[in-house]
């Protein structure tokens, strides 16, 4: 366990912002978290998992404590149903392929999510008409200031549209090193009701999909749809999909009925973020190495030395024309160091 100082992240965030650490270190074990935690009680902390959602738009004059917790298990199952717990270091989607080859279901359709397992609960990632809320247990977390141990409840986490308690009431408090879910062993509940899954499905002549059919379906839309963060820096969805009230929502459908939507309540309306940034003329601007993919109007990019500075500039241009447009403020899903 050794800190490093001055340490570059540019390979520890899927934006490939170079930033440095003032000092990191990367823990193993959740013995090596604590004594992390006691050694050091006084610095300031930062938590990195796999940093495919956040922009680094500064150096972090923090410790950085990089999550690298490994190890999954069984811990307990019955005839129907499997209890699997995760270290919060995992890769999430090779977790999710593990639990596919096991014909473990509930995950499927959340294949391809890059990051780390327990990054999932912060902001209850989903794709694909799937939420880590709807097969997560509890996670278990340590208290930053005091080292103590705590297990989250599903109903503790206070889960919604990529939310949770770990972004509002408990931030920067606790670090999630383990997360249970329960899977399906039999009678999957398999989701084919969202997206381009039926579409890729039928070219793939499946009629009958299994767990793997759905995950192979999913990464091949993800492929085909987003940049590889690899080939392109990105954090995935830039924005969050704008809820909006139905009194708003009229006004605006009546100047643009071709406006897609998705009804939350009997008040509320989403809106896809995309659509928004696509209508106002930003889908594949570039300004300077920083930019709004071509295909993928939620989606900025580096294009190869744009520093974070730059694309947070870009991104506020995009909000601030979009409340002028149409009156929505659309907020950042991705977190902005
Ligand atoms: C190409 C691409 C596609 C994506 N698609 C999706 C998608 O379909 N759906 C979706 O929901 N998201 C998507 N994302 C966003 C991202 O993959 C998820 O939010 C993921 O869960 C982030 O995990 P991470 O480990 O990389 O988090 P990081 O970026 O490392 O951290 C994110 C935040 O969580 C905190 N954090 C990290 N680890 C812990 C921990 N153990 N305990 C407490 N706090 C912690 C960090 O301090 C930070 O505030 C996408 C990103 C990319 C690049």
């Amino acid at each position: 366990m050794t800190i490093q100082h001055n340490f570059s992240l540019k390979k520890y965030n899927t934006f490939g912002i170079e930033a440095k650490a003032k000092e990191f270190v990367a823990v193993h074990s959740t013995d090596e978290l604590k004594s992390v935690l006691q050694i050091h009680q006084k610095k300031p902390k930062f938590v990195l998992g796999g940093g495919s959602n956040m922009l680094l738009t500064q150096d972090i004059e923090a410790l950085v404590i990089h999550i690298d917790l490994k190890g999954k298990k069984v811990f307990k199952e019955d005839d129907d149903f499997v209890w699997i717990e995760s270290m919060a270091g995992e890769n999430w989607h090779e977790f999710v392929l593990w639990t596919v080859n096991q014909n473990f279901g509930g995950l499927e359709n959340m294949s391809l999510i890059p990051g780390n397992v327990g990054t999932t609960p912060v902001q209850n990632i989903g794709a694909y008409g799937t939420e880590i809320k709807d097969t997560f247990v509890s996670c278990e977390a340590m208290n930053i200031a005091t080292q103590e141990m705590k297990t989250f409840a599903k109903e503790a986490c206070h889960f919604g549209y990529r939310e949770s308690i770990f972004k509002q009431e408990v931030r920067n408090q606790y670090i999630i090193t383990s997360v249970i879910f329960k899977l399906t062993k039999r009678n999957h509940k398999i989701n084919t009701s969202y997206g381009d899954i039926t579409k890729e499905l039928d070219k793939q002549n499946v009629i009958t999909p299994t767990l793997k059919d759905i995950s192979n379906a999913v990464i091949a839309i993800r492929q085909s749809k987003l940049p590889d963060p690899k080939e392109l820096g990105n954090s995935g969805s830039f924005f969050k999909n704008p809820i909006i009230s139905k009194v708003d929502f009229d006004k605006i459908h009546a100047l643009h009925p071709e406006m897609p939507h998705y009804v939350v309540s009997e008040n509320e309306v989403k809106v896809p973020a995309g659509w928004l940034i696509e209508k106002a003329g930003f889908k594949g601007k570039r300004f300077g190495d920083a930019g709004i993919h071509k295909n993928q109007a939620l989606v900025l990019v580096n294009y190869g030395n744009a520093t974070g500075q730059e694309i947070l500039n870009v991104s506020k241009d995009i909000q601030a024309t979009i409340l002028k447009e149409f009156g929505i403020a659309i907020e950042t899903e991705v977190n902005v160091i």
